[in-house]
């Protein structure tokens, strides 16, 4: 089965240049190795001002390998005064075709609400955009024991009347991010990723109105040793932050994934 790697830049890189440099290096070594990556689909989610200029440069090469664009997060009303907020149209436009929702910074650092990221995942779904829904435990509250209590809440709440029938959730994308993992150099071990992995299958089965299920990410200071690990216990893919933002550490990522 198809695997997929995103790659969250975040408010990453500074300058067109180094965005331009960075996309390049990672598209053109999958333009070169496209014969060993027949399963795996990346996507790069770089901040939005850079979406244009990247979006071009995928146009301009012959052969589409196997990137596409997404963008970090959108608004979830069509058009108006929004001041400082980008329409799931706009993002459609310039060829986004996934987007990231309800990511933990956005949620602890902007105070995103679960309402407001339903809204997202509606706004997203309707324009045919395929959301990535992150979702994930504080430590605190792995330590009193309540994963599954927070990623039930977070799902039951996120997807609030996302009905099979009207939406189709056969897009959606789930990212099991524990909120301590990420950008900490400290992982969660696989073998407790893969039982977060088995209760998000089942809790997410009935969401689906065909046999298609929704895709389930692994994300919070993969590297390069440790990528294939989320693989062989299941996960359909990774989220990658930090590291997605050095050429040769997520080409490694990517050639590790590729060979399971
Ligand atoms: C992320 O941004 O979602 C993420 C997982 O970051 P990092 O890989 O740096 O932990």
């Amino acid at each position: 089965m198809e695997k997929i790697i995103v790659a969250n830049w975040k408010m990453n890189p500074q300058s067109l240049l180094e965005a331009k440099e960075l996309f390049n290096s990672v598209r053109n070594w999958i333009k070169k190795n496209s014969n060993i990556l027949q399963n795996v689909r990346i996507i790069i989610c770089p901040p939005f001002v850079y979406l244009e200029s990247l979006s071009k440069l995928l146009k301009t090469k012959s052969s589409r390998p196997k990137v596409e664009l997404g963008a970090q997060d959108l608004f979830w009303e069509e058009k108006g005064a929004f001041t400082g907020e980008v329409s799931p149209k706009m993002l459609k436009n310039l060829g986004v075709k996934y987007v990231i929702v309800g990511h933990s910074e956005r949620r602890q650092i902007l105070g995103e609400t679960e309402e407001m990221i339903n809204k997202k995942l509606k706004a997203a779904i309707k324009m045919k955009i395929k959301p990535i829904l992150c979702i994930g435990e504080t430590l605190k509250e792995r330590k009193k024991e309540k994963i599954f209590q927070i990623l039930k809440h977070q799902l039951r709440e996120g997807l609030r009347n996302l009905e099979p029938r009207t939406y189709n959730l056969k897009s959606l994308i789930i990212a099991y991010e524990p909120v301590w993992a990420i950008g900490t150099g400290n992982p969660c071990k696989p073998g407790d990723a893969r039982k977060v992995l088995l209760f998000l299958r089942k809790f997410t089965q009935p969401l689906s109105h065909s046999s298609t299920q929704p895709l389930i990410l692994y994300g919070g200071s993969v590297n390069s040793k440790i990528a294939k690990d989320y693989i062989e216990v299941g996960f359909d893919g990774l989220l990658v932050g930090g590291a997605s933002l050095n050429s040769n550490e997520f080409i490694e990522i990517i050639k590790n994934v590729a060979k399971h």
